[in-house]
């Protein structure tokens, strides 16, 4: 059985400078989106029991890339090197305070958003307004104004969790105060602005990756702020700083950790010489080879990670202990059910019994 201790590891890393663009896609697809989907259901559980308010009643899921597959060859062509899932506006005309600076008509599909990303350089939580932005100058300025006159709150919030601002616009120094930094870019044209957690580079274990969605968690105060806002709704800051105030009280009492990063923001506590060596033996081309030659599917069960919430697996059919070899004819796919059910004495290659193999 090969079972990786990371939640994201190098070869996951790797896959986004392959050159197969329909390995690498259904890479991102069946087997990344799956857990940073995952990740995101902790952080959306995480934000209600902070918080207690109805996360979904103005907003959607939407994750990024969609996927299309070219009609012809049925495979998926583009070249995708990141992928992302969070919550973003509902796609109604119901944006009745902000306006599209092109059309000045409330826009359709929402811009702000709340979410998990996965790049080459490893996992990130945001919650952002978009560059070249699609609303006019007074949009941006209405967005703003609830979290520039609670920044000083704000600013505390980040400072616990190594959360940062970024923002493209001109003219506003890194040192201002967080209120300052804000009202200028309120006032900026197309500004992008960004709040994003310490990017946890690769390999990434399971509790950074919990960290992270946590600290998403966190931040849906401003996602909310920016939702209300928009929507004309009266803003509700004071209500969730309190909420959150709370939240901290109880971690400081009962001396829970709300960030595990130290002040250079590295890794306080992964030891990469404790990382088995034997499990690297299977190579990501091979590794993914094997999942691709089996359909992205448990060959035990037929189950498949979009449909049914498995995590797949590579099963060595004759374990490296009695002598299989490390080729991808001795590997194949199994869920997490089948390949616990198989154990390491079994060596049924389930392939040929069902007559498939290839
Ligand atoms: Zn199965």
């Amino acid at each position: 059985m090969e079972t990786s201790e990371y939640l994201f590891d190098l070869d996951d890393q790797e896959i986004f400078s392959a050159k197969n663009s329909d390995l690498k896609a259904k890479v991102l697809r069946y087997h990344l989106m799956p857990r940073l989907n995952r990740l995101l259901k902790v952080a959306m559980q995480q934000a209600q029991a902070i918080f207690e308010v109805d996360l979904m009643e103005h907003s959607t899921i939407s994750q990024s890339p969609g996927f299309r597959t070219d009609r012809r060859k049925g495979e998926i062509t583009m070249d995708y090197d990141w992928c992302k899932i969070g919550l973003t506006g509902v796609r109604k005309p119901i944006w009745s305070k902000i306006h599209n600076r092109k059309t000045g008509k409330s826009p359709v599909v929402s811009y702000i958003s709340w979410d998990l990303e996965l790049i080459d350089q490893g996992l990130v939580a945001t919650v952002s307004l978009p560059a070249n932005g699609p609303f006019t100058k007074e949009s941006y300025e209405l967005l703003l104004q609830p979290l520039v006159r609670n920044a000083g709150s704000i600013a505390t919030i980040m400072n616990r969790s190594h959360v940062r601002f970024y923002s493209n616009a001109v003219d506003v120094k890194a040192t201002a105060s967080l209120a300052e930094r804000l009202q200028r870019v309120s006032t900026t044209r197309e500004p992008e602005v960004v709040f994003a957690t310490t990017m946890v580079p690769f390999p990434i274990p399971e509790s950074k990756g919990m960290n992270i969605a946590h600290q998403l968690g966190e931040l849906f105060l401003i996602y909310d702020t920016w939702i209300r806002a928009a929507q004309g709704l009266d803003d509700r800051v004071d209500h969730m700083l309190s909420k959150l105030d709370s939240f901290y009280d109880w971690c400081d009492k009962n001396n829970v950790a709300t960030e595990e990063t130290d002040e250079e923001g590295n890794d306080a506590d992964v030891d990469l010489s404790s990382f088995p060596v034997e499990k690297t033996s299977v190579l990501p081309a091979k590794r993914y080879q094997v999942f691709q030659r089996d359909d992205w599917k448990c060959v035990s069960c037929g189950k498949d990670p979009l449909t049914h919430g498995i995590t797949l697996h590579i099963d060595h059919i004759t374990p490296r202990s009695k002598g299989g070899l490390n080729q991808v004819d001795n590997y194949q796919t199994l869920c997490d059910t089948c390949n616990l059910g198989k154990g390491n004495r079994d060596s049924t290659n389930i392939r040929e019994l069902h007559g498939s193999g290839k």
